[in-house]
């Protein structure tokens, strides 16, 4: 039977174990999961590691052949089969023909950020020349922020979520005090409440409604990459402007992994990576996305060679033709090689497409919530059972493929013991344990395989502690 898009996760399990009349945590349920994924395939795009090349591998727990559980696409995503292709093909041309590389070839050097950039605008929702590909994550937010934070003594602030990637908030704390700003005063951090771990949307639109008015720039994380709350981005969008706010996003955790529709929702301004769930390698070609509206009115605080027009950018006469929009932010000549692996990832992505892969990643990640949650709900916690807590919100809406988790045991054993038995996740401060399991190349039997772990190291755990 075809699972219907609109059935919930929790229900798509009912109906498998209705079908097989088998208890939910059946295995049988993961692996008839897997039969009805029609994205399935996808994985074998991608080279999955074994848990025998893994460093903290415990050899004496594990099956040396046996596949590792990738969940850490969030953090660096696998690498697709195609990437070595694509960059033999770049340095063989290299090697044949030197620089006339520049001009010829499936990638022309001086293009080559342009010749994948289309393959880009479904995944953020925006038509290609709002869309630029160059430097790193933080560098482009630096770049953005230097044309859309212009603060004068009435509207001065730059609000953005509590606990933002530290790199994040050392580009605000940074962009501050290039304005001879008071952080203290300008950086407008908005704090879950007391007891809570996420941000409740009523909190952050009451911010910008008393606020708004000294509110320069609203820049949010579209995923939180701790918490995996999903923002609304579009009522935050809205809400700011409403106030005449420039509302930019990072989509570091957001890109690749929910669908997102920057263009139409008006978002001003947007950055993010491409190595997490987007596939690129360590270190890959990020992205900025400029908004349209803004094609006349805002420009690049900080200019270079590529942004000015490919037509007449080699006449070399020193007299600037910018080119509107986002690729008028590009400094330098695109970096080839980096332009290779995303161009790999990219195509798997417009192949799978966002959308059905948002479909799988739901029910993915509920199934991973109902099992976690079916072992350790409430009211076995009040027996003394061991805890997992869930941090992430609940609701479809408001989260991604991330569950981030807390545990009653001592988390560092949790992850140590997880890291011995092949599971690549990762453990970040405070307390959690961010598990991420990626529609492209993770299977349910997967997230079957985890949780049986996952019980075994914590009957272990009360066991020793008991
Ligand atoms: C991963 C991540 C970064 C990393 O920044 P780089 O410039 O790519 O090193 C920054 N911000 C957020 C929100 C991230 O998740």
């Amino acid at each position: 039977m075809e699972p219907s898009p609109l059935e919930l996760p929790a229900d798509t399990v009912q109906r498998i174990v209705s079908q097989l009349r088998c208890h939910p945590t059946d295995e049988r349920v993961a692996l008839r999961l897997d039969e009805e994924d029609k994205l399935r395939h996808f994985r074998e795009y991608f080279y999955i590691p074994k848990v025998q090349d893994l460093p903290p591998i415990d050899l004496s727990l594990v099956n040396k052949d046996e596949n590792a559980i990738y969940f850490l696409g969030n953090s660096l995503g696998l690498q697709p089969k195609m990437v070595k292709t694509y960059l033999e093909e770049e340095l063989d041309k290299w090697a044949k023909m030197g620089a006339y590389g520049h001009e010829v070839g499936k990638r022309p050097w001086i293009t080559g950020d342009e010749s994948i950039t289309g393959l880009m605008t479904d995944i953020v929702g925006a038509n290609e020349k709002e869309i630029a590909l160059m430097n790193g994550l933080t560098v482009n937010l630096h770049l953005l922020l230097l044309s859309f934070f212009k603060p004068t003594p009435k509207r001065y602030k730059i609000l953005l979520e509590a606990k933002a990637f530290p790199s994040d908030h050392y580009a605000v704390e940074s962009q501050l005090q290039l304005h001879g700003l008071n952080v203290e005063k300008s950086m407008r951090i908005i704090k879950p409440r007391e007891g809570e771990e996420t941000l409740r949307m009523e909190d952050i639109l009451e911010v910008i409604e008393k606020e708004g008015d000294s509110i320069a720039v609203i820049l949010f994380s579209g995923v939180h990459f701790y918490t995996g709350q999903l923002f609304n981005i579009p009522a935050i969008t809205k809400a700011g402007q409403a106030k005449g706010c420039f509302v930019g996003f990072d989509l570091a955790h957001a890109v690749g992994n929910v669908e997102l529709h920057l263009h139409d929702w008006g978002v001003d301004f947007a950055c993010w990576c491409s190595y997490k769930y987007l596939n690129s390698g360590a270190g890959g070609l990020a992205g900025a996305f400029v908004h349209e509206k803004h094609v006349h009115t805002i420009k690049p605080a900080l200019v270079g060679w590529f942004g000015h027009e490919l037509n007449t950018r080699f006449k070399m006469d020193n007299k600037l033709q910018l080119i509107p929009g986002a690729n008028g932010f590009r400094i330098s000549n695109p970096p080839i090689l980096l332009v290779c692996s995303l161009h790999a990832s990219l195509e798997i992505f417009n192949q799978a497409t966002v959308k059905a892969l948002r479909r799988k990643s739901i029910l993915l990640t509920g199934y991973l919530e109902y099992m976690i949650k079916h072992y350790y709900n409430k009211d076995k916690a009040e027996s003394k059972k061991p805890i997992v807590n869930i941090i992430t919100p609940p609701h479809i809406e408001e989260r991604g493929c991330q569950l981030t988790l807390t545990f009653s045991a001592p988390v560092k054993y949790v992850f140590q013991e997880l890291e011995k038995r092949g599971v690549v996740c990762d453990k970040r401060e405070p307390n959690g344990i961010r598990v991420a399991p990626v529609p492209l190349y993770n299977s349910f039997h997967d997230v079957y395989k985890f949780v049986s772990l996952l019980i075994s190291i914590l009957d272990a755990a009360e066991t020793k502690n008991s």
